[in-house]
């Protein structure tokens, strides 16, 4: 696992590698029942669904299991619909929210307030109690409904911010399965997590989790720091903490990427006609791509200016390159988004006006989704991708790229340092996104770059993204979660 100390995983084997679970032939033999914040149910738009959300649901296709959340719906208090259905092994259970539900847990507390301070933004969390009374009552809610269907064996897997309260919620409720919670964002420091008001209400409340895992070792320190020196929590070690009756450990279980599947599909997506157009058109220049969530984490806007002082401090490329940023629109109902892309497109007008001719356009910016092929395609026909995120959980899109380089002829990732792929990607050109002047000298490097380093690095990267394949991640967190303390094998 490059930088990571090799008994932190498993090595990369999966349940093949691991004798216990092999005994029991490849399986895990309780239940497994998935929370999220929102459910991909099998329907038409399934192709477009993102890899994490298709590792999950192969991963529950393996074990049987059971995926409940949110539909997606809003609907009228006391007519929100729970409705289930059973496709290829899995059962999918989702509830409709009602419109203040919506409103409070999941555009208030967690997108304005958990979102934001997660990722190390205070100056962007907006904190209100009706936001927090809603988040409460929603995870109380998801409670009441899994109550009515889950097993005493079953072992339950909650994802993501939006459902931290969830295991205090079960356990109220008397359930004494197995709990592990997955944050797939930042933590950040105690000293920053501390400007949430009642963050001891939220935050304290995964100890009712028996295993808590993170992105990276970053993440986890921050979370043993914050219940080591802020909440005075007794523990057996750094990473396994004493609350009441149970215990709780933490760990680290990277997200990758379908690697060996991610560049086969590049491979033969770069043929597809819309990617040839795109190739087309450029004209023989050199294409950077950039691939994000239009979101204030990503740092697109900075980007933009310091591709801009790129131009002013490297014009031999000036005509030579084209930019081009796939950025589709989210959360467009709060404010602060609304406002970001504004700015953005203002930021890329002002550039192309400033740079552009009438045969050259330098950014090419565009607000829509892509089917994964699209993207694939795309990613191998760049010289480079610029994902400079300002905080980043992970960031799938970086390892998208290298996974679906040619090795003979590959592409160079720049990428931000704060971003958790940057711990697994050593060798991509890093950089700190709020230094302009850094961020267009690495442009240059990138482009510049002779073809036996390009190869060099792309081989490094690769090789630990092929062991970190995210066909073992949903293994490797349910032995953890579900071997007793003091196992030898749990990652540490
Ligand atoms: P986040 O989860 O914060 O949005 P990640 O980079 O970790 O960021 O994951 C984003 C996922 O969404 C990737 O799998 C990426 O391929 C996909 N994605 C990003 N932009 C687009 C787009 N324009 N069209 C389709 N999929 C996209």
């Amino acid at each position: 696992m490059g930088q990571f100390p090799a008994d932190r995983f498993d090595g990369g084997s999966g349940n093949d590698g691991n004798p216990i679970v092999a005994q029991l032939g490849g399986l895990v033999l309780a239940r497994i029942v998935v929370v999220s914040n929102r459910v991909n149910v099998p329907n038409k738009d399934s192709a477009r669904a993102g890899g994490l959300a298709v590792v999950l649901r192969s991963f529950l296709k393996r074990n049987h299991g059971v995926w409940f959340g949110w539909s997606g719906r809003v609907a009228t208090r006391g007519e929100e619909a729970v409705r289930t259905l059973d496709h290829g092994g899995v059962t999918y259970i989702t509830t409709d929210l009602a419109r203040a539900d919506y409103q409070e847990y999941y555009n208030g507390f967690a997108n304005r307030m958990l979102w934001p301070i997660l990722h190390y933004r205070l100056d962007l969390a907006e904190f209100s109690s009706r936001d927090l009374s809603g988040y409460l009552r929603v995870n109380d809610l998801f409670a009441e409904h899994l109550s009515k269907f889950l097993k005493p064996d079953d072992v339950i897997w909650v994802h993501d911010y939006h459902l931290m309260p969830l295991a205090k919620a079960l356990r109220d409720r008397g359930h004494k399965n197995k709990i592990g919670f997955y944050l797939h964002i930042p933590f950040p420091p105690p000293e920053l997590l501390t400007a949430l008001p009642k963050h001891e209400r939220i935050i304290l409340s995964l100890c009712h989790y028996d295993l808590v895992g993170f992105q990276t070792e970053t993440d986890s320190e921050n979370f043993a720091r914050y219940l080591t020196n802020e909440c005075r929590m007794p523990s057996i070690d750094s990473r396994t903490f004493i609350a009441g009756e149970r215990t709780m450990r933490i760990g680290e279980f990277p997200v990758g990427v379908e690697t060996a599947e991610f560049e086969r599909l590049a491979r033969r997506t770069v043929r597809l006609s819309f990617v040839r157009e795109v190739v087309t058109s450029l004209a023989d220049r050199t294409m950077i791509i950039g691939v994000d969530r239009l979101d204030y984490s990503k740092g697109i806007g900075l980007r933009v200016k310091a591709f801009e002082r790129f131009l002013a401090d490297y014009p031999r490329w000036r005509g030579a390159v084209t930019y081009l940023q796939i950025t589709p629109r989210s959360r467009s109902e709060i404010r602060e988004y609304a406002d970001m892309e504004r700015r953005i497109s203002e930021n890329v007008g002002h550039v192309n006006g400033r740079y552009g001719e009438a045969s050259w356009t330098p950014i090419r910016y565009v607000n829509r989704p892509y089917s994964r092929s699209a993207l694939a395609g795309l990613y191998r026909s760049s010289r480079a991708a610029l994902v400079t995120p300002l905080r980043d959980g992970m960031n799938l899109v970086a390892k998208e790229y290298v996974a679906a380089q040619d090795a003979d002829d590959p592409g160079v990732l720049i990428l931000s340092r704060f971003a958790g792929a940057a711990l697994e990607c050593r060798s991509a050109i890093l950089v700190n996104p709020y230094d302009e002047e850094a961020v267009a000298a690495a442009i240059d490097k990138a482009l510049s770059m002779p073809l036996e380093e390009r190869r060099a690095r792309h081989r490094d990267i690769l090789d630990v993204l092929s062991e970190n394949d995210i066909k073992f991640w949903g293994s490797r967190f349910i032995e953890a979660l579900t071997n007793p303390p003091g196992d030898s094998r749990w990652p540490r």
